[in-house]
């Protein structure tokens, strides 16, 4: 098993931008704690929600792309 190693790794959150250490991937792009919350705790009604959820959404577009031209059963 190789696990490429990073020092003072981090992953540049999609949401907030920031170079963060922890959070969940989906589809190889991080949302941080800090982020997750945030839209946890947004209101369906803010603005701020169809902000995540806009840029939520353009992931899926990406991976309907990618599982069109990869096939790993
Ligand atoms: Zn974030």
């Amino acid at each position: 098993m190789a696990m490429q190693m990073h020092p003072q790794a981090g992953e540049t959150c999609m949401i907030c931008g920031q170079v963060k250490q922890t959070g969940i991937h989906i589809c190889n792009q991080l949302i941080c704690d800090s982020c997750q919350k945030k839209i946890v705790e947004t209101d369906v009604t803010d603005w701020k929600y169809r902000h995540y959820v806009n840029k939520l959404s353009r992931l899926q577009l990406k991976v309907t792309e990618q599982s069109e031209q990869t096939n790993n059963g």
